[in-house]
């Protein structure tokens, strides 16, 4: 059978629309909000968990052997660790990331009280007129960076009077660029571009009037950055679990940005041998361009699930994303032919 449609504008907006959204580790509950309004237009019915993770059940042809996707809308991020004596925030890191990959980044501080209050990630001693080589010297470290917020503050006091507070949430401006020849450079396509494949996804099942072959719950981490985002919210008798997140592109890797990459090994050791063959094949049998992968220092929600307990098959897919962890960019070929090898998964007996 051939697969149905995908509408690839839809896929797009969706993935814009998401990156637009700040939602650091922790401080999700925006970008899930906003999931859930795209369920409800999809009419789907979906369900939070008390963790905060979104899960939306798609009803199968059969529920034999249920299913399920994950993908996650949690990003890198940091929170205030202190507020320092000149008025600047020390932050903490929420992720895996080195600080030269957001220094000069403009950023966004969510205050308890629900204001945001804007600024930018500096060095220290930023000013190459002032600090002369030590702009290019200085070791990145949580001690050698700070925000520098755009209000006018030169103490700790004057912040805290701006309602800034230690354990505030702060978020790295995405700066999403569509290009016309159809590359997405933003930050946090890890994992949102999988966030929308499998919407699109899903879309085009309704759009075409198909069902899944099995019950399949589409899950929404928010704990994936940390480690643990898909260790819980299945239903109990789940068979197979495909995470959905971003393929690493770089010297020596399979991956591109062009592609879908089945990802068969990483931090983790290899992921199911047989799960990965059935989506190989699936992928032959529906001509979807693919690569096959291994990450040397990647680590996933699939593997969060394993380590809870989860005693079902496990799986990797995803869309080739360079600068992984950094200014990060994908092309919508990757996008599109992750989408599709969704819908081959649902759909295939
Ligand atoms: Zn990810």
């Amino acid at each position: 059978m051939p697969l149905p449609s995908i509408d690839e504008q839809y896929l797009l907006s969706t993935l814009v629309d998401l990156l637009n959204i700040p939602s650091p580790t922790g401080f999700a509950d925006a970008a899930i909000a906003w999931t859930e309004q795209a369920l409800d237009a999809l009419g789907l019915p979906h369900e939070r968990t008390r963790k905060g993770a979104l899960t939306a059940t798609l009803a199968g042809r059969a529920q034999d052997a249920p299913r399920a996707l994950t993908g996650h809308v949690d990003t890198l991020g940091a929170m205030v660790k202190e507020i320092k004596p000149n008025g600047r925030l020390k932050l903490t890191k929420i992720g895996g990331f080195a600080w030269n990959t957001v220094e000069g980044e403009g950023c966004r501080v969510f205050t308890r009280s629900g204001r945001t209050i804007a600024g930018s990630l500096l060095l220290t001693q930023a000013s190459g007129h002032v600090y002369g080589q030590a702009v290019n010297k200085t070791l990145r470290e949580d001690a050698t960076m700070e925000v520098r917020l755009d209000e006018r503050t030169a103490s700790a006091e004057e912040t805290r009077a701006l309602g800034i507070e230690v354990g505030d949430f702060v978020a790295f401006d995405p700066r999403v660029v569509v290009t016309e020849s159809g590359f997405i450079r933003s930050r946090h396509l890890d994992d949102k571009a999988c966030v929308a494949a499998m919407l699109a996804a899903a879309k085009a099942l309704r759009d075409a009037d198909l069902t899944p072959a099995q019950r399949t719950t589409l899950h929404f981490s928010n704990y994936e950055e940390v480690g643990h985002g898909a260790a819980a919210g299945f239903p109990p008798d789940l068979t197979e679990l495909v995470a959905v997140d971003m393929a690493a592109v770089g010297a020596g890797q399979t991956s591109d940005e062009f592609h879908v990459t089945i990802c068969v090994k990483d931090s983790g050791g290899p992921y199911h041998h047989g799960l990965s063959n059935r989506l190989r094949d699936l992928a032959d049998e529906h001509d979807i361009p693919y690569r096959v992968d291994i990450y040397p220092y990647y680590g996933s929600d699939g593997e969060a699930f394993w380590r809870a307990g989860g005693d079902v098959k496990v799986a990797l897919i995803g869309p080739g994303v360079d600068a992984s962890h950094n200014y990060e960019r994908t092309h919508m070929d990757a996008l599109m032919g992750t989408t599709r090898l969704i819908l081959a998964y649902l759909l295939a007996d």
